[in-house]
């Protein structure tokens, strides 16, 4: 039996259009620091790059840049290179991008990352970033400076809690003695509370849209977020994309308000959870021939840092570094199996979700680590459908579409059961 296929074809915001012109801005930001002699640094996703802008320095993220390399089909070469060099087949692809993309000198455009005053790492996601950054810090010969971030697992009492914190919140501390060492640039308070003030509200209309996303049908899809999420980690702390967003939001609200969605025919209702292929990303047009929209993206969900409730805007500006600390300690990609099985449930019963698709990353752990443990859970414990999706985010080697649509076909058929159930 095969599945119903349409001419369905999700909307983009028209606001979205904006995200080259910011893009782009951060690119020239960070040309213009090279011409201002500005100081620069490298930042690791999942590092408090609002310590960057707070200090004046111009932040760059490679794997940003290791993505613009996958869309413009570069990643694969680059990575290649780097295998030559002797990284191994297994070894994260952003990683390998972004050596291939420094051996070869390449340009910004094709996903190049210049030579930094310094690095800014922290293992709060995955070990691979300290490594990454060792590695690159040494053939630059650069500074580079790492926060080592505990994680939280749901038995740690208040007072180990409380432990890890303070170890956090003292590296915080010696990150600015760090920055002003290398920079010569001083840590200003008032600019310290304006910096957070930007970061606190880019999140918090991020976190409107994503509640928009739960009216049936879906004003957004992920045309709108696989890109959007850009500003989050590259720019959190400017008042730029916060105007950005809230065109976003604007235009899906009206959407929401009219009962429109963004596929014309919403039949399926899919969260998408891990890095998507960002050298395939036309691939996820596909679902959408089968009504299927994805509604939440973990992922794209996890950059709006500001989610834990302990973490409020009064005791953001009161005291900046003692809630940055905080929210490092509650970063998405630090849960424990158990928390993240219960997040998933609550989100899947809020977004009305019918579906999982679970990216297993074959280049990225913490992506991929207990999702097949994660999958059984869902579907015993809460009844809930999931696929187990093999790729890699950014080596199109391990990317296979025909085996991928036939997957994907067979779980809209499950789905399509389960509702005439
Ligand atoms: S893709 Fe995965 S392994 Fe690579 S840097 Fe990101 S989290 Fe770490």
């Amino acid at each position: 039996m095969g599945v119903k296929k349409t001419e369905n074809k999700a909307k983009m915001l028209n606001a979205t259009q904006g995200l080259k012109n910011i893009m782009g801005r951060h690119f020239l930001a960070i040309e213009q620091a090279y011409r201002d002699a500005k100081p620069t640094a490298w930042a690791t996703s999942g590092s408090p790059v609002e310590f960057l802008y707070m200090m004046d320095v111009q932040p760059m993220l490679p794997e940003n840049s290791a993505t613009v390399s996958a869309a413009q089909k570069y990643s694969q070469r680059f990575i290649e290179l780097a295998e030559e060099e002797g990284f191994s087949y297994d070894l994260c692809s952003y990683f390998k991008t972004n050596v291939g993309a420094v051996l070869t000198n390449a340009d910004m455009s094709k996903g190049g990352t210049r030579k930094p005053t310094f690095m800014l790492s922290t293992d709060v996601i995955c070990d691979t970033h300290v490594n990454w950054f060792q590695v690159q810090a040494e053939r630059f010969n650069v500074p580079h400076y790492t926060i080592d971030v505990p994680h939280v697992v749901s038995n740690t009492n208040q007072r180990q809690y409380d432990y890890f914190k303070n170890y956090v919140k003292e590296q915080l501390y010696e990150l600015i003695d760090f920055i002003q060492e290398v920079t010569g640039h001083e840590y200003d308070e008032e600019k310290g509370r304006e910096v957070a003030l930007n970061s606190w509200n880019l999140s918090m209309v991020w976190q409107d849209i994503y509640e928009l996303r739960k009216a049936v049908p879906c004003p957004i899809s992920t045309r709108d977020t696989f890109g959007g999420l850009f500003p989050l980690f590259t720019m959190p702390g400017l008042k730029e994309p916060i105007k950005l967003y809230k065109r976003m939001y604007k235009e899906a609200k009206t959407r929401v308000d009219n009962g429109i969605g963004a596929l014309d025919e919403e039949n399926y209702r899919l969260m998408f959870e891990g890095i998507p292929f960002w050298y395939a990303l036309k691939y996820f047009s596909t679902l959408e021939k089968y009504g299927a929209i994805i509604v939440y993206e973990p992922y794209t969900y996890a950059f709006s840092k500001f989610m834990n409730p302990n973490v409020t805007k009064e005791k953001l500006l009161n005291d900046p570094i003692d809630a940055m600390s905080e929210l490092l300690l509650s970063f998405w990609y630090i849960y424990d199996l158990k928390t993240r099985i219960k997040k998933f449930a609550e989100t899947v019963k809020e977004w009305k979700i019918d579906g999982v698709l679970l990216h297993e990353n074959l280049s990225c752990r913490p992506n991929s680590c207990g999702l097949y443990d994660l999958k059984k859970h869902l579907l015993e414990d809460y009844d809930i459908p999931s696929l187990i999706i093999n790729a890699d985010m950014n080596d199109p080697r391990k990317f296979n579409e025909e085996q991928l649509t036939n997957q994907i076909e067979s779980f809209i058929e499950i789905l399509e059961k389960r509702k005439k159930r």
